[in-house]
């Protein structure tokens, strides 16, 4: 960029909760990216968890994992998975990591006899964090989303934060703010007050926001834009409308077409004229809404009530369905739910079965009885982390007869723990941070259908668990037909098996949901909804 300082943008969301903070992010972060600029995308979490990775995912969600290892916010997969660049530790930060710091920082002397305050010593933090993107990697433009609601207590030191920086940086900064529209129907109107509260709540902490988002389920009338630019202090163009939309994979576009990245061109004095192209973008939404075919996969898990713990295989199956011109139809099956009674009934119809990462032991005889049928009616089969782990279970209970099988996370005085925890686990008493975390390598057998996948023998995927497959099983397994395709060489551990006399029966003991994008959709989803669509041809 021409006069090469970064830009930090702060996204800042108003009137209620779920507005879609991250999809904004996301989406105005891949117009500036396909402009030609370096962006990412960085999430504040107004929770003391020092991460994510300790909630249960009925809390939170998905708890995404980067390469470097760190357990994050599931808003950093849409960055991901929209701008088909890596995040990392720096891109998500909690006030639990931003607090943890500053006490460490404490007990070892470092601020020499001052009294720690919110301010200036939280929000130095906060501060530090978020300019050390721009600082240490040198991006174009830093998009910082502030997690929760203005006037929640605890965003109070990230507001503030904002605010210091926006000052300190001056036109290196811009401040966006995500609000409601929401329509009355008995009066029939749309309804511009709770905006004008919010962004009194932020002027109130001393921040004037420069463009407003405003999610609506209509359109807006220029009447209505004219309203709350008077009325807010913005420009009329800086009100822009973020109409309900079929997909998140639509809101780029709509973005574009409000001219988001161009209002934030103009207001940070940067010369642009080449309009981002959106080209493959556009391709990739023709797909996925004039889709040729329709298959029907289960998705087995415990969590299930709550969609948005699974969502980055959800995405992962939309973006290889998407790439294959086939809608897949997701049905949700609740892992307690299956018995040996139902379980035609509730798997024979589907074309291809995933079973889903988990911990703990609730669900997991249902899923050995679902995998059970889905090995012996050769349906396609993904298994991925605990789901790798359950498929090992059941044939070594049902092929190999091997009495009282189990991992040891389920059993922990079993007789055969074909499952086990890895030495280096065996002593962690602390849950926070302490799995198996991150990108590990993974050499591929050249004749499996991990291989014809990849199409490359030497692959790195993410990881997030404690357990592993024991190797004191793997002969047994490898002569009764459950063979490992891959292995990580540094610890000699199974990465994945495979039934090679099944159509597609496949089991990773990481996470390939994690590295799916919609310009690179993961190569083990893409096979398995091709073998889903072959067995649609063949019932
Ligand atoms: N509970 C299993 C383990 O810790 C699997 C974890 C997962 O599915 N992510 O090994």
């Amino acid at each position: 960029m021409e006069n090469n300082t970064t830009k930090y943008i702060f996204i800042t969301g108003g009137v209620t909760s779920s507005l879609g903070k991250g999809i904004i992010a996301a989406s105005l972060g891949k117009l500036l990216k396909e402009r030609g600029f370096s962006v990412t995308i960085q999430k504040l979490d107004p929770y003391i968890n020092i991460d994510p990775g300790t909630m249960n995912p009925y809390e939170h969600g998905e708890c995404y994992v980067t390469e470097d290892g760190a357990e994050t916010d599931l808003d950093l997969g849409h960055y991901e998975r929209f701008l088909n660049n890596t995040t990392s530790q720096a891109n998500n930060v909690t006030t639990g990591r931003i607090y943890q710091t500053v006490i460490n920082k404490e007990r070892n002397g470092d601020y020499l006899g001052k009294t720690i305050q919110i301010i200036p010593h939280i929000t130095d933090e906060i501060k530090r964090r978020i300019k050390i993107l721009g600082e240490t990697q040198e991006y174009d433009f830093v998009i910082t989303e502030i997690g929760g609601t203005v006037g929640d207590i605890e965003s109070l030191p990230y507001i503030e934060a904002v605010r210091q920086l926006n000052w300190e940086l001056e036109s290196d900064a811009l401040c966006i703010h995500l609000t409601l529209i929401p329509f009355l129907a008995a009066a029939g109107e749309l309804k511009t007050k709770p905006t004008q509260h919010s962004v009194k709540t932020l002027l109130e902490s001393g921040i004037q926001p420069d463009i407003l988002v405003c999610r609506t389920e209509h359109n807006l009338s220029n009447e209505i834009r004219n309203k709350i630019a008077l009325f807010c202090n913005v420009g009329f163009n800086s009100v822009i409308e973020s109409k309900d939309a079929d997909t998140i994979y639509d809101v780029p576009l709509l973005m574009q077409k409000e001219g988001l990245d161009k209002v934030v061109l103009r207001k940070l004095n940067i010369q642009s004229n080449k309009e981002a192209s959106m080209k493959d973008w556009k391709l990739f939404l023709e797909k996925l809404k004039d889709p040729k075919e329709t298959i029907e996969i289960g998705l087995i898990g415990k969590y299930i009530e709550l969609k948005d713990s699974y969502k980055s295989i959800s995405e992962s199956l939309l973006h290889s369905g998407t790439m294959n011109e086939c809608k897949v139809n997701i049905n949700w099956i609740h892992a307690e739910e299956i018995n040996i009674k139902n379980v035609r009934k509730k798997l024979g119809k589907l074309n291809g079965v995933i079973v889903a990462p988990g911990f703990g032991d609730r669900g997991i005889e249902g899923k050995i009885n679902a995998i059970r049928f889905i090995r012996e009616n050769k349906i396609p089969f993904f298994g991925i982390c605990l789901g790798m782990q359950t498929a090992v279970i059941e044939f070594g209970r049902n092929v190999l007869k091997l009495q009282d099988i189990n991992s040891t996370e389920m059993k922990k005085d079993c007789e055969n723990p074909a499952i086990d925890l890895m030495e280096s686990q065996k002593n962690i008493k602390n849950k926070g941070g302490t799995m198996r975390l991150g990108s590990y390598k993974c050499t591929l057998s050249k004749n499996s259908k991990a291989f014809e996948s990849y199409q490359k023998e030497n692959i790195n995927e993410r990881h997030r668990h404690r357990f592993e497959f024991n190797n004191k099983y793997l002969e047994r397994y490898e002569s009764a037909g459950m063979i490992a395709t891959g292995i990580n060489i540094d610890n000699n551990l199974v990465e994945i098996i495979e039934i090679p006399s099944h159509p597609w029966y496949v089991g990773v003991q990481f996470h390939p949901e994690y590295k799916s994008t919609v310009a690179k959709p993961h190569p083990l989803f893409n096979q398995f909804i091709l073998a889903s669509i072959s067995n649609k041809k063949e019932k």
